[in-house]
């Protein structure tokens, strides 16, 4: 089998990739040329394995999917990719051959990646006639590190929601936490993984939030970011999908967003080559990267929790406070902000729509 995946990529895409690579690791210092001289000089290719236990195979997907030239044909030149199951065309004991070989002759040295949820019941999932859970073990082991790529590896995610009959964990239940960066979202963005393994090749682990995620992802909450939070603030919302507000840039709180308990650089990174996000196409943040999704955020498109304001800035800007259970700790006051907005008179870009539609009609 070839161990080579992945074609080569030109100087001048890898400098272009490099300065995404840079940008999404918040590198403001550092400019996409020391970034690529970091990743050239990597002589010897660090070893991946990719396994693939419970899951749908979006994060493997949407990682292969992403847009070329881009940061994954970098990184894919810069690694060796030992063993990825969906994609490798080795099939039965060869493949088994590839994975122990990568163990016992990199150990210490590779890097694992992991998708999807872990059951914990016996033959609920195997591969080889060893029970996920086993293989996990094995090769998380002797792995530098370890990635829980997409909800599911990271907290259990669709997998895990009720009624869970085979027990289903996230990585870190098996394994312990010691080793693990959790890089959840369902799909997880492609740039995510990316800039992971290049903090862990450049830096060594990242910091990591009480979640495992690392900060400099998770960090800060979606709400506070969003291209329609001056909407939120001026009291201005979508009632129902439908509504010409929605191409409007009006809020999609009332119709199920959860950006308020979101936490992910979603809006700066943005999805499909950089093109688009969630709410920018009016479809509002479900919460997929966050401990508790799915169960805690449905139904989807039922609004967040309407309480009361005070504390509620407190809490959103600390990402560890948040994500076990949705409830009394998200207060957003939506009909007390939207009165305190009137009576400010902040309400300017109501007005001009108000004036637009009085002006189309
Ligand atoms: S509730 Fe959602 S759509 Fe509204 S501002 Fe916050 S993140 Fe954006
Ligand atoms: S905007 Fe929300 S639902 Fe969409 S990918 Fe980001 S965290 Fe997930």
């Amino acid at each position: 089998m070839s161990r080579e995946l992945f074609r080569e990529v030109s100087r001048r895409d890898f400098l272009k990739i490099c300065g995404g690579v840079a940008a999404a690791l918040g590198l403001s210092e550092m400019s996409a040329s020391e970034v690529a001289e970091v990743l050239a000089a990597s002589a010897k290719k660090p070893p991946v394995v990719w396994l693939e236990f419970g899951s749908c195979s979006g994060c493997s997907t949407s990682f292969l999917n992403a847009d070329s030239p881009n940061a994954v044909d970098v990184i894919l030149n810069h690694l060796s990719v030992r063993y990825i199951e969906v994609i490798m065309a080795a099939q039965g004991a060869q493949t088994e051959e590839v994975l122990h070989e990568t163990i016992e002759k990199e150990a210490g040295n590779y890097i694992a990646v992991i998708e999807g949820a872990v059951p914990t019941l016996d033959g609920y999932g195997m591969i080889a006639d060893r029970n996920f859970y086993d293989v996990l073990k094995e090769v998380a082991a002797k792995a530098k590190a370890v990635i829980a790529l997409g909800s599911c590896a990271a907290y259990g995610g669709i997998p895990a929601a009720k009624p869970n009959p085979g027990q289903v964990k996230p990585v870190s239940e098996i394994i312990g936490k010691e080793k693990v960066i959790n890089i959840p979202g369902c799909a997880a963005n492609p740039s995510w993984l990316i800039s992971t393994v290049v903090h862990v090749l450049m830096f060594g682990m990242p910091e990591l939030d009480s979640f495992g995620r690392p900060k400099f992802i998770y960090g800060q909450c979606i709400h506070d970011n969003c291209e329609r939070r001056a909407s939120f603030d001026e009291g201005m919302y979508v009632e129902k999908y439908g509504d010409t507000e929605v191409g409007r840039d009006y809020c999609l709180v009332k119709v199920g967003c959860k950006g308020p308990n979101t936490h992910s650089n979603c809006p700066q990174i943005r999805w499909n080559g950089s093109k688009s996000w969630c709410v920018a196409v009016g479809a509002g943040c479900i919460g997929c990267v966050e401990p508790s999704f799915p169960d805690a955020f449905m139904p989807f498109h039922d609004r967040l929790p309407d309480l009361a304001l005070p504390g509620w800035a407190g809490i959103r800007a600390d990402a560890d406070l948040i994500g076990t259970v949705l409830g009394a700790a998200t207060a957003i006051g939506i009909g007390v902000h939207a009165v305190g907005a009137a009576a400010k008179g902040k309400l300017g870009k109501r007005a001009a729509h108000e004036e637009q539609a009085k002006t189309e009609a």
